[in-house]
């Protein structure tokens, strides 16, 4: 019988009796605990008639793990709000708070939101393998990872990082940062502005947006100017006050490292464009755009696919599918690898390409002849290595043909 993640959470559970008053507050350990153990990113909790089912994302997928009795579930999200330092007797409303490690710098954060039987609550726990990594560890591919060793060694200019939420766009950014930190020693003066701080980089003067006090980001970014930065991390772009300012600076002698959610590198282009940045400005301001995603990685437990309508319409020669055994809870994957794809609008192609404003297809195909190897391409090589399944690649690029 496989291990799945039920029985292995099931394990860690309190021997005491559940109407014990220490019962609900151990049980919120183990479920922090033991989904960090899983290396899940988040804990859905879910209130419904008959109790409270519990789910966590491991490697981007959500698994159904364990359901608490309905007795249980007002005393486990007031135990989870206390904790972040929420308003417990507030339940109409949608709350958020963090919890802080005793002696870590990094938080979990929390957030509540009312819903037909109790208030939903989800955590969102903040990988600390990610503070470590390089950016030749993060299977960038090779020369996506030197070509962006190269670029943040310029003195001005936007390097941003894209993909939907959960891409791991933050890990590359961090990544990136530690890049500058070493080459420099100390000699750039760096400063980030993020919501939140993720981890924690040494080298970096971090600082975290607070809405609530009116620190928004437009608002610190034109602050921090003023503190003579030389590369500026900026947490998002997601409006267009922060992209003009992100922009100024860039023309201005500062390296902008960012991130933006697109669905792919030449997408970036576009919808800057749409959000009213002059194509001028994308083209000299752009050192370079990479858009990443994460698909599972089949477990050793895969096999050899061998009916033709298991490639779902993607050309590849061969391929294998999950299976599910012990080691993979059942699931048939265990860990992620990145597709990456890196636009450079330095190529005189591309660049005119986005001073006439060209929509996303043609920019994408302009890229591709250039050489810029698309995520579909990256996609279509981990099948035939038997990294991946094809469903899998559907399940995180979509439908949309080659
Ligand atoms: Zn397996």
């Amino acid at each position: 019988m496989s291990e799945s993640l039920r029985t292995v959470f099931e394990r860690m559970l309190p021997q005491r009796p559940s109407h014990d008053t220490q019962y609900v507050p151990e049980v919120v350990v183990v479920i922090l605990a033991a989904a960090r153990t899983a290396g899940a990113s988040d804990v859905h909790l879910i209130p419904f008639a008959a109790g409270l089912r519990m789910l966590w994302r491991v490697d981007g997928v959500l698994q159904d793990v364990w359901s608490f009795p309905v007795e249980l579930v007002p005393r486990i999200v007031a135990r989870l709000k206390v904790l972040s330092e929420l308003l417990t007797y507030q339940t109409e409303v949608p709350q958020e708070g963090r919890i802080r490690e005793p002696g870590s710098a990094i938080e979990m954060r929390v957030s509540t939101f009312p819903t037909l039987f109790g208030e939903k609550v989800v955590v969102r726990l903040l990988s600390e393998s990610q503070q470590y990594q390089r950016l030749e560890g993060l299977g960038l591919g090779p020369e996506v990872a030197e070509k962006l060793s190269q670029l943040v060694q310029a003195t001005n200019g936007t390097l941003i990082v894209a993909g939907p939420a959960g891409s791991g766009k933050t890990t590359t950014l961090y990544a990136c940062l530690r890049e500058i930190v070493d080459k420099t020693q100390g000699q750039r003066s760096l400063v980030s502005l993020e919501d939140p701080i993720e981890a924690v980089i040494p080298g970096v003067s971090q600082s975290q947006i607070n809405l609530a006090a009116g620190f928004d980001l437009p608002t610190g970014l034109r602050s921090l100017m003023r503190q003579d930065p030389e590369v500026i991390m900026v947490g998002e772009i997601r409006d267009r006050e922060t992209a003009e300012i992100v922009f100024q600076a860039a023309l201005t002698g500062h390296l902008v490292l960012t991130t933006f959610h697109a669905g792919s590198a030449a997408g970036v282009i576009s919808r800057l464009s749409e959000m009213g940045i002059e194509p001028y400005l994308l083209r000299s301001g752009i050192l370079a755009v990479v858009c990443q995603r994460l698909v599972r990685k089949l477990c050793v437990c895969s096999r050899p696919g061998s009916d033709e309508s298991d490639k779902l319409g993607l050309p590849v020669d061969t391929f294998r599918v999950a299976v599910g055994c012990e080691h993979c809870h059942g699931t048939g994957y265990m860990g992620r690898i990145v597709l990456s794809e890196l636009l450079s609008p330095d190529q005189t192609e591309i660049g005119r390409a986005i001073l006439s404003r060209n929509d996303t297809p043609q920019l994408e195909a302009l890229a591709q002849q250039a050489g810029m190897v698309t995520r579909w391409q990256r996609a279509t090589t981990a099948i035939n290595a038997g990294l991946t399944s094809p469903i899998e690649i559907r399940r995180v690029l979509g439908l949309s043909s080659l």
